[in-house]
């Protein structure tokens, strides 16, 4: 199949040429014929297969006819995160490139007074993350009711992000009438009440089964004493000896923990960037950019501010933390491994985790190899040197972690967004200024081989991912056993029973 039989326009099919794509993804294949019959669309697929240009290639062709009029966008398209919507701006620069297309883009973190501006000129299409385009709505510069076409990508993000009754409120903004675009990478029983709600007779394309991650990723897991510095001595160790690593992002599960092991790793030596939800648009911006062009090749990130970023070559994924949720870990791996490339996930594995790697291995539906070497005997050697004081304080935390933040109704992704108002248009706040650790137990601890009795791992191959640590250097935050990272409630003094 080629591009030319999908009843695309003359100009979008000269546009895909210049870009160099000469076939189809199966999405793309699927799809397109029926946006141009005007269809609903309901697409079940991930990044990464091509569903952007899969939307923007018909949208372009269907745009060519009609013009925009003041503060009435002819399309919309919502997207969950501001890095997205910027990447979805970007294909309809580069495919729309023949096109006085007017595009406007509305996220947090810009100016008001732009995008209205931009508004007033009269849009043909608005691509915006929820609360955004609510602000604009209920500030009386926006109106709906001229969109011929939406589209709601990565839904099951939007769900996970908080965004769905915003979503709700959206498409009754919008006409009846319109067209509705849809893509999610699964389906959870919110997402399918959603598209019965709002799709009219959807067509449904699926490109692959969701919640599977890539053949062409080796994925393994490798054992990690509870205590957080053990993890960060680890993830070092990891980057240091990982085979043909070119850049990576080594994931956590909030943006706190994102901001310490980025801190870690830069005072150790790493380039290495942070992208997480407190940053500003500028800053996210920046360091995707960065890494985007290789100058900082490794970056931390949360899953909400890297969900779906189109970086093509990710070498490696690190989980620093395990994801409390399944279908994370299929996100987070999907950054590698894509469009057929080889990748390497690895996820640092500690004791508490093992129901959470359990719940990914059922939903993948293989089991991830432990990683060989001699991680093991140093994640169980950091374990025994623990204080017993922090041993007690974790067992009576235990009570109340044995559930998953979803399992206790409470979203890890909700604690990021929970102090960004609809997760957008809050600016930035610094990442809080982290403690120094007591350096005689970092120097000493058993899980960092030492310098000279490390296993001679050849580690010419690692380009300039970081300096060479040029001695033992104090890591940054936590004492051990400290557990301020754990939400207040489980450090609640607990009272003794009288006389115990
Ligand atoms: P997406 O799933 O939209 O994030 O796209 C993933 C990547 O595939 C992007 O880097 C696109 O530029 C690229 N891509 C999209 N369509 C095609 C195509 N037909 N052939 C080759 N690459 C493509």
């Amino acid at each position: 199949m080629s591009f030319s039989n999908l009843g695309l326009s003359e100009k979008v099919l000269a546009a895909v040429a210049a870009t160099g794509y000469t076939n189809p993804t199966p999405i793309q294949e699927q799809a397109i014929p029926h946006v141009l019959a005007r269809k609903d669309v309901l697409g079940i697929a991930q990044t990464g297969t091509g569903k952007t240009a899969a939307f923007v290639l018909p949208m372009l062709t269907i745009l060519e006819k009609g013009r925009a009029r003041a503060r009435m966008p002819r399309t919309l398209i919502l997207e969950p995160t501001r890095e997205l919507a910027a990447q979805v701006k970007e294909n309809f620069d580069r495919y729309g490139a023949g096109q006085k297309l007017n595009v406007a883009l509305l996220i947090g973190g810009v100016s008001f007074g732009d995008q209205d501006a931009k508004l007033t000129r009269g849009v043909d299409v608005l691509i915006a993350t929820p609360g955004r385009l609510l602000d604009h709505t209920e500030r009386g510069g926006l109106l709906l009711t001229g969109v011929e076409l939406l589209v709601i990508d990565e839904a099951d993000r939007m769900l996970d992000m908080g965004f769905i009754p915003d979503i709700e409120r959206i498409c009754k903004l919008v006409p009846f009438t319109r067209q509705t675009l849809f893509f999610t990478a699964t389906m959870p029983p919110e997402i399918r009440r959603i598209t019965e709600a709002f799709l009219h007779n959807p067509q449904k394309v699926e490109v692959s089964k969701p919640a599977t991650t890539a053949v062409t990723v080796t994925q393994s897991q490798v054992p990690a004493g509870r205590e957080a510095h053990e993890k960060r001595e680890l993830l070092r160790r990891l980057l240091r000896e990982a085979k043909d690593l070119k850049n990576a992002i080594i994931f956590c599960n909030r943006k706190r923990e994102v901001a310490i092991v980025h801190k870690s790793l830069q005072k150790h030596g790493f380039s290495v960037g942070a992208l997480h939800g407190d940053m500003d648009q500028p800053a996210r911006m920046a360091a995707l950019d960065q890494f985007r062009k290789g100058e900082l090749p490794l970056l931390v990130a949360s899953d909400v501010a890297a969900r779906g970023l189109d970086i093509p070559e990710v070498s490696h994924v690190f989980n620093f933390d395990v994801p409390h949720h399944p279908d994370d870990y299929v996100h987070r791996v999907g950054r590698t491994g894509r469009a057929g490339r080889t990748g390497t996930a690895i996820s640092i594995v500690t004791p508490l985790d093992q129901k959470s790697m359990a719940a990914i291995e059922k939903l993948i539906g293989q089991s991830i190899p432990r990683a060989e070497g001699d991680y093991e005997a140093q994640a169980e050697a950091g374990d025994a040197s623990e204080h017993p004081r922090e041993q007690r304080g974790r067992e009576r935390s235990r009570g109340g972690r044995g559930k998953s933040p979803r399992e206790r109704g409470q979203r890890g992704h909700d604690r990021e967004r929970s102090h960004e108002p609809r997760g957008e248009s809050r600016p930035s706040t610094e990442a809080r200024p982290t403690r120094e650790a007591k350096p005689p137990r970092e120097a000493g601890h058993a899980s960092e081989p030492r310098r000279g009795s490390r296993p001679q791992a050849n580690h010419s191959h690692v380009p300039s991912i970081g300096r060479p640590e040029p001695r033992r250097q104090r890591d940054v935050d936590t004492e051990p056993g400290d557990h301020s990272h754990l939400p207040a409630f489980l450090l609640r003094p607990v009272r003794s029973p009288a006389g115990a």
